[in-house]
């Protein structure tokens, strides 16, 4: 028993909603597409689920945030993919896939073949089991992922309503978490085990700024130690996390933000596979000339870095390759390379910021990091490279990157320094 398509979306994600919203603009037929989802909803915007979906007060629950509100384009709910003749394949797990036979198998046998395939399977969280650490299915230990995952992290706020969490992780799922839990009235500590959040990106002097805010909405920072054990009551429940220094905190809940993991195993001998994604050229096809592959699971050459071959984990790459993979499926006669410029954000309490580039070279910091208007550039050979921006306005945000777009070339560090943001707004 089987189905055949022109085009087949594997995933159901930010990606693959993004994608299907391309594919109707660019004019295709009813029955031609198909998206195939473990998810039992249509495509909706990941980051909400850390964001307004954590809200005590008049959270934000679908509707309200189906692909593709981020870009203030059209909402596709359920129904807009059934007017354009889009079969959303929902609930439904692909367990195999054959390149060579442009086919896919579900875990209810169902075979779905294509023309065309963009692999948009995204990422999934780390488990602390991977990690060597037992009782991370306790009820009382979430991670968030996916709608399910927020779900569980929203009843588990509730049932620990008044008591403490403990985060484990120091990224951006781990800050967000915590920022929302204290919203919640639940008391945090973070544990990780890095000199400062954000590691990978933030300089020692931006996470120092954070962690200033986030102390002064009573969140506690235990840095530089990683998880050991958990202690589990007679509930099943976590109680206490044990630490590898030996401390114990006592906890209600543990949230757990430590990495992820590009989906790529159904191709993992089929596809090059390259830092940890499916390897993609400019046009977003893999090695395999009608496989295409986009957002968190894809590794992409970016312009800006030489042609460098990254995995970026962001909403707006996922939002941008998908529609780049379909404009060069639909058009093939004008395809080109993506060029791309790295763009992720956040947004915790009433802080929000910025980033475009890398993080690589001499920094500059400037403006005032007691008030909260502050930046950084990064600079490698004599060319800002790397822009971050806290609390800036859309203007602002614009420019700076503008200078990433452009690598703008820098003489004096000093004159940078002094004029911060100006500079950006100069160009
Ligand atoms: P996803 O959106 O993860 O979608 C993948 C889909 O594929 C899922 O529906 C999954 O169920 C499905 N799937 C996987 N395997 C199979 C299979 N075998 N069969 C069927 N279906 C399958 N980025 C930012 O830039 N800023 C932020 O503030 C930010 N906040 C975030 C907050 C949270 C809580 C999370 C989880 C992510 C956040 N991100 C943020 C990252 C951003 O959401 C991702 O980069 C983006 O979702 C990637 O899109 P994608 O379509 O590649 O993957």
């Amino acid at each position: 028993m089987g189905r055949a398509f022109v085009y087949v979306i594997l995933g159901g994600g930010v990606a693959a909603g993004y994608a299907a919203l391309e594919f109707s603009k660019r004019g295709i037929l009813p029955g031609e597409l198909c998206i195939i989802s473990e998810e039992s909803v249509a495509p909706y915007e990941r980051p909400a689920l850390s964001k307004g979906f954590l809200l005590p007060e008049e959270p934000s629950r679908l509707p309200a945030f189906h692909t593709c509100v981020g870009t203030k384009e059209e909402k596709l709910r359920h129904k807009w993919y059934k007017e354009h003749g889009i079969e959303l394949v929902l609930g439904t797990r692909v367990k195999s896939a054959d390149v060579r036979r442009n086919t896919l198998t579900t875990t209810t046998g169902e075979t779905i073949s294509y023309r065309f395939l963009i692999i948009a399977t995204g990422a999934r969280a780390l488990k602390l089991e991977e990690c060597g650490i037992r009782d991370s299915d306790a009820e009382n230990v979430c991670y968030l992922r996916n709608l399910a995952d927020a779900m569980r992290l929203v009843d588990t706020m509730q049932n620990s309503a008044g008591g403490n969490a403990v985060v484990i992780g120091g990224g951006y799922i781990g800050m967000e978490c915590a920022a929302a839990l204290v919203t919640n009235r639940i008391k945090v500590t973070m544990v990780f085990p890095e000199p400062h959040c954000m590691a990978h990106l933030f300089t020692p002097k931006i996470a120092d700024f954070y962690e200033n805010y986030y102390a002064s909405k009573g969140i506690t920072f235990v840095k530089g130690t990683v998880l050991s054990s958990f202690e589990i009551g007679a509930d099943d429940l976590v109680k206490a996390v044990i630490l590898k220094d030996g401390a114990r905190i006592q906890t209600d809940m543990v949230v757990v933000g430590i990495g992820i993991r590009a989906n790529t195993t159904l191709f993992d001998n089929q596809l090059i596979i390259e830092k940890g994604g499916i390897k993609v050229n400019g046009y977003m096809q893999t090695s395999h000339k009608s496989v295409y592959a986009v957002g968190d699971v894809a590794s992409f050459p970016i312009q800006l870095f030489g042609g460098d071959i990254r995995r970026l984990e962001h909403v707006d790459s996922a939002r941008k390759t998908a529609r780049h993979a379909v404009a060069s499926i639909m058009a093939p006669e004008k395809r080109r390379d993506l060029d791309y410029i790295p763009f992720f954000y956040s947004r915790v309490f009433t802080l929000s910021w910025q980033f475009y580039g890398e993080n690589r070279g001499q920094v500059v910091h400037y403006g005032n990091f007691v008030s909260g208007r502050f930046g950084a550039y990064w600079v490698k050979k004599r060319r800002i490279v790397g822009a971050f921006l806290e609390g800036g306005t859309s203007e602002e945000y614009e420019a700076i990157s503008t200078v990433i777009r452009f690598r703008s070339p820098i003489e004096d560090m000093a004159q940078l320094e002094m004029l911060g943001v100006e500079f950006a707004l100069q160009i």
